[in-house]
């Protein structure tokens, strides 16, 4: 295999410029992807992903766009379609916790939650796969969570959220598979980045305790995952979830 088999391909990662997205930004970047790196206020960050790519030789495009707004979403793909000519890649990684006790849940909280993770991936999905469909190839990826398969105390919003998307997979690659366009969901368990590091010492070595690898995840761990399901060696995996989380849930 080449060390460049995305060099052809355009990649729009959606909240690609912190945490797992910038992982994953670099990582498909790394591979050869042309880049969109989609972000929703810190452009700073995003413009950091971007000339972090620009310095390895590849192409990048910060792009601000909220995934809860379809019409942001329909402007921003065609302007990606416009800039590189081509879209062969969706990561749906764009996510937000809201986390209260039920009763302590507005209903305002729960709409952007569901909004943000759920309703953005199906928007950005929509988007791409008209230039997918007619390319007669693309990858979709969606990021949901081990929360979305076990639940947790004090996250109904994000786990009915996350628990959301796999039903959006499955649908969306039974729909797209006759156009060679796979849709596939990870779940990653508790991952190093800004939305876990409130988490105090006690409840990381809590969360530790229930993690067969006996450590959290590193943003990089989703990324190689993520860049599976962009290689040829993934090609007959459609509609499935795969947990990437140190064995936390089997
Ligand atoms: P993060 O560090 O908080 O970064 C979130 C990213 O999403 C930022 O780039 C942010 O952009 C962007 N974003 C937020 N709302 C957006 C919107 N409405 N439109 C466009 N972009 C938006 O999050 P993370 O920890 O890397 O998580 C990434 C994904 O993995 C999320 O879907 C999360 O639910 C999932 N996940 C994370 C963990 C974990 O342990 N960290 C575990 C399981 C699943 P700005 O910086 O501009 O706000």
């Amino acid at each position: 295999m080449s060390d460049k088999p995305l060099s052809e391909q355009v990649a729009l990662v959606t909240g690609g410029s912190r945490g797992i997205g910038r992982a994953i930004s670099l990582k498909l970047a790394s591979l050869g992807a042309s880049v969109a790196v989609n972000y929703a206020s810190n452009a700073t960050a995003a413009e950091e992903v971007v000339s972090s790519v620009e310095q390895q030789g590849g192409k990048a495009l910060a792009l601000k766009f909220n995934v809860a707004e379809e019409s942001e979403v329909q402007a921003a793909v065609k302007e990606i379609v416009a800039h590189f000519g081509r879209l062969d890649i969706l990561v749906n990684n764009a996510g937000i916790t809201s986390d209260g006790l039920l009763v302590r849940t507005s209903a305002a909280d729960w709409s952007r939650t569901i909004d943000v993770n759920l309703s953005g991936s199906f928007f950005c999905a929509k988007a791409v796969a008209k230039p997918m469909m007619k390319a007669r190839y693309g990858r979709i990826i969606n990021i949901s969570s081990v929360i979305g398969e076990t639940g947790n105390p004090g996250q109904a919003a994000y786990s009915a959220s996350k628990a959301g998307v796999f039903g959006l997979t499955k649908s969306l690659a039974r729909e797209l598979g006759s156009r060679n366009v796979t849709v596939n969901a990870l779940t990653p368990g508790y991952i190093s980045t800004d939305m876990t590091a409130e988490l105090n010492d006690e409840q990381k070595s809590g969360i530790k305790s229930q993690i067969v690898l006996g450590r959290l995840g590193e943003p990089e761990d989703i990324a190689d995952a993520v860049a599976f399901f962009t290689l040829p060696g993934s090609s007959y995996i459609t509609g499935q979830v795969l947990g990437v989380n140190g064995g936390m849930h089997m």
